[in-house]
This record gives C-alpha cells, sequence and structure tokens, in this order.
C-alpha cells in the first residue's frame, strides 16, 4: 500500500485542507466546527460513539468512544483542532506531499497527531477491536488560545490516562514547562525637559526594574535545572512609554515572561516582581510601581509513579520509533488533564515549523505514532 492511500494520511490531508485556523487569535478566522464535523465523521464512519459539544460558541469539541469487550482500564487520545493564522503562507490548505513530508498549515500542530489518533482506533477496530477497557479520542477546540476546549473536556470525561499527541519527534515527552505573564508599570511625573526638579523619568525607573530582572534571570538560569527541562528563565517580551522628546515620562509599562519548571508555585512570578518593587521602594521612597499578573499557566510533569511513560515508550519501540523519553518546552494541554486527575504524557510525529510559514509532518512518523498508540491501548486497557 502506498502511503497516499493509508487512511491515516488520507484522514490526515483532509484535515490540512479545512481550514481551522483560532478566531480567538485571529478575528473572523473560520474556527474548529467544520473540521470537527469530518472528524466526527471518520469516528463515526470506524463505528465509535460520538458526541459533539460545543466548548464555546460554534467551537465544538468530539468525543469519540471505543469500548472493549470487558471492564477494564481507559486510556484517553487528546488532540486539538485549531491552528494558529496563515498570514504570509502562500497555499496554508494545500496539503502537499513532498519526500515524505506533508505540508500546510497544522501538518505538525498538530493535525498529524489527530489523524495518528484516530488512526489508531481504526486499526484497533479493524484488527478485532478492544478486549477490554475503552479508549476515548478527545478532538478539542482553542489551544492555540486559551484552552477552552480541553477545560470543557474535562469537566465531563475522565480517563486512567491519556496521550496528548502534540509533536514530539516519536518522544515519551513526561514533563513541559509552564508559563506566567506579568504587566508592570513604572510611575513618574510628566514635566517641561528643562526642569528637572518637576520631572520625574519613569522610563529611567524601568530601567532600574529591567536592570533587577535581569539579574534575577541570570540566577534562574544558574539556578536547579529540571533533567528533561533545564531551567527556569524570563524575558522582557513588550515595552512601551514616553511621548515626546522634551517631556519627561509620567509612565513606562513592560509586559514580560517568566517560564516556569514543574513544582514552581503559580504565583512565583509576581511574588518576584513584587520583591524587586520593593526593594526599589526601600532604596528610593518615591519610587512608584506595580506589577499584576495577567495570565499563566502551569508547567506539568507525570507523576513518577505512573506506569504510563514505560508502556508507551514499549509499545513505541514495538511499532518501530526511537521513543526516548523527553520534555517539551512548550505549554501544552497535558497540564489541564493532568491537574484533572489524568495522568498524561506527550507523544506525537516529528516535523517541522510549528507557527511559522513553511510546516510539514512526516507521514511516516504518523503511521509509527498510530502504531505505537494502538499497541498502547491492547497493552494499557
Ligand atoms: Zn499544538
Amino acid at each position: 500500500m502506498s502511503l497516499v492511500e493509508d487512511p491515516a494520511v488520507a484522514l490526515l490531508r483532509d484535515l490540512v485542507a479545512i481550514d481551522s485556523v483560532n478566531p480567538s487569535l485571529t478575528s473572523g478566522a473560520r474556527g474548529e466546527a467544520e473540521v470537527a464535523r469530518r472528524i466526527a465523521g471518520e469516528l463515526e464512519s470506524i463505528g465509535l460513539r460520538v458526541e459533539i459539544a460545543d466548548a464555546a460558541p460554534g467551537r465544538p469539541n468530539v468525543v469519540g468512544v471505543l469500548e472493549g469487550r470487558a471492564p477494564g482500564r481507559s486510556l484517553m487520545f487528546c488532540g486539538h483542532t485549531d491552528t494558529v493564522g496563515v498570514s504570509g503562507m502562500t497555499r496554508p490548505f494545500v496539503p502537499e506531499i513532498r519526500d515524505g513530508r506533508l505540508y500546510g498549515r497544522g501538518a505538525q500542530d498538530m493535525k498529524g497527531g489527530v489523524a495518528a489518533m484516530i488512526g489508531a482506533v481504526r486499526r484497533i477496530v479493524e484488527s478485532g477491536g478492544l478486549a477490554q477497557g475503552r479508549v476515548i479520542v478527545a478532538a478539542v477546540v482553542d489551544e492555540e488560545h486559551a484552552s477552552r476546549g480541553a477545560e470543557a473536556l474535562v469537566s465531563t470525561w475522565r480517563a486512567d490516562a491519556a496521550v496528548v499527541t502534540e509533536p514530539t519527534a516519536l518522544e515519551v515527552a513526561v514533563a513541559h514547562k509552564g508559563f506566567q505573564w506579568i504587566a508592570l508599570e513604572t510611575r513618574g511625573r510628566a514635566a517641561h525637559g528643562s526642569r528637572p526638579l518637576d520631572g520625574r523619568d519613569a522610563i529611567l525607573r524601568m530601567g532600574r526594574v529591567l536592570a533587577r530582572l535581569e539579574s534575577l534571570d541570570r540566577r534562574l538560569q544558574q539556578g536547579p535545572a529540571h533533567p528533561l527541562l533545564g531551567t527556569a528563565s524570563l524575558h522582557a517580551s513588550i515595552i512601551e512609554g514616553g511621548h515626546e522628546l522634551s517631556t519627561y515620562p509620567a509612565r513606562a509599562a513592560l509586559q514580560y515572561e517568566r517560564r516556569t519548571l514543574p513544582g514552581e508555585p503559580s504565583d512565583i512570578a509576581l511574588v518576584e516582581a513584587n520583591a524587586i518593587l520593593a526593594g526599589l521602594k526601600h532604596e528610593d521612597p518615591a519610587f512608584e510601581a506595580e506589577a499584576t499578573h495577567v495570565f499563566g499557566r502551569d508547567a506539568y510533569e507525570i507523576d513518577a509513579a505512573s506506569q504510563l511513560p514505560a508502556l508507551l515508550t514499549e509499545a513505541a519501540k514495538a511499532a518501530g520509533c526511537a521513543a526516548t523519553t523527553a520534555g517539551m518546552t512548550f505549554w501544552t494541554d497535558a497540564a489541564i488533564l493532568g491537574a484533572a486527575g489524568i495522568p498524561s504524557v506527550l507523544f506525537g510525529p516529528g516535523g517541522a515549523g510549528l507557527h511559522s510559514l513553511e510546516e510539514y509532518v512526516i507521514v511516516d512518523d504518523v503511521c509509527r505514532c498510530r502504531d505505537a498508540l494502538a499497541n498502547l491501548a491492547r497493552w494499557w486497557c
């Protein structure tokens, strides 16, 4: 059978051909409704029980359930159906296979993983069905923005374990970093540039903050490293302030991001920011600034006692993957599943160019991922 005739690859082509750009990222974008219909149809054609439910208006999650012949453990496969925007891409929704790679928006992030997890249940059904337990296939919306799909999923669905099929190059990823966003404002006093006694420069005051943040970042990057994720870090992202050359700026505003490691508290960035501001205030009582937490997501690491990573590693090796253990730097829905009590790992096909102008997934990886997931379901459930 040639690669193009493989049902998982045919499904992947269809998924990439359907525009499912996240409308929270690109206003007016199509969203996930059409791709959800295609996935629901595929799951029904395989013989699964399918539920479609809006996680947000017009943005449906699709959940398919494959029941085993006897009771057993449950395993969830979870992937997101939205993609980031396509501006600058020439043919984002024309899936094209060249040199074993399938190109198009979402090919790697993460329609390749979605096609693999659906292909896995097809394999199981076509080879006689599931002996015991159940497999839950969840295609969720909005991961690229606020993960409303995964939040809605865990409000109604539970499983004994989950594999999130984000692209890991067929490595078994057991941890990923989190992030916290901080907005910080320094306040000064506007005055004519010739009147230093009246003016108070908010931008130079922000400079003091930036110097402290830089040394905090240095400490973080010299601090204890997670064996798979490296160290925590921070970077200044956006800065603004001032109006005109001849005026003391009354205000400067900074937004920065702190990347976190598993186990770091959800408010660590704000605690650090407030400590820096308190130190600066102590040195200069006229220093005025305020920090606020904008948004954040915790890092994730599966419980060391879970059997899931070892079993997936075996299942993946049996499917021809090297399946080394890894950590991912980027945040994923696995953290939401994990926080809801579903031990989760990440495992998906390789490729390149996620969120960039040329994105592809390795077609053979999609098939090996599919085979590994089918093995895992048979062994886990
Ligand atoms: Zn993704």
